[in-house]
């Protein structure tokens, strides 16, 4: 049996802040503004994973007024989102995620992107695609005020052990 899910996360690009996405840090001059570390592409992975197995959103299980969560690295996030998919009696068959931002460049980045979110989800980084793309200038992404990301997941039940 297989579930889709979808999740979608923007954050404001402020200076004073480190980038981190897909759960890696990127020199870069301004970072992401959130509660959390704002990792904007794993914020939309999580809740296209939760959103698969129906669980809500990321907000509902990490609300930003839990000081718990202040400045809290999101492949945390990530782990525990996958421990409660486990718990459901799923496993990851695949993810897609789409970062929009006019700068920096993505794409230098993704392969370590890539290594770095199949840790987290215990999955072969084959598992998990990321595409990078601007959006020709248009738009609060375009303008540079932050940074948006998509992502698609597909769970599949596990099959249970004789
Ligand atoms: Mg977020």
């Amino acid at each position: 049996m297989f579930r889709i899910g979808m999740g979608f996360d923007v954050h404001r690009l402020v200076e004073g802040r480190p980038l981190w996405l897909g759960g890696v840090k990127i020199e870069w001059q301004r970072g992401l503004l959130g509660h959390s570390d704002a990792d904007v592409a794993i914020h939309a992975l999580c809740d296209a994973l939760l959103g698969a197995a129906a669980l809500r959103d990321i907000g509902y299980h990490f609300p930003d007024t839990d000081p718990r969560y202040k400045g809290i690295d999101s492949r945390v996030l990530l782990r525990h989102v996958m421990a409660l998919i486990d718990e459901q009696g799923y496993c990851l068959g695949n993810c897609d995620l789409t970062i929009c931002a006019e700068q920096p460049k993505i794409n230098p980045h993704i392969p370590a992107m890539q290594r770095e979110l199949a840790a987290c989800m215990n999955c072969d980084p084959s598992q998990v695609s990321i595409k990078a793309t601007t959006t020709e200038k248009l738009g609060y992404t375009g303008r540079g005020e932050g940074i948006s990301a998509y992502a698609v997941a597909l769970l599949e039940r596990k099959t249970s052990r004789p």
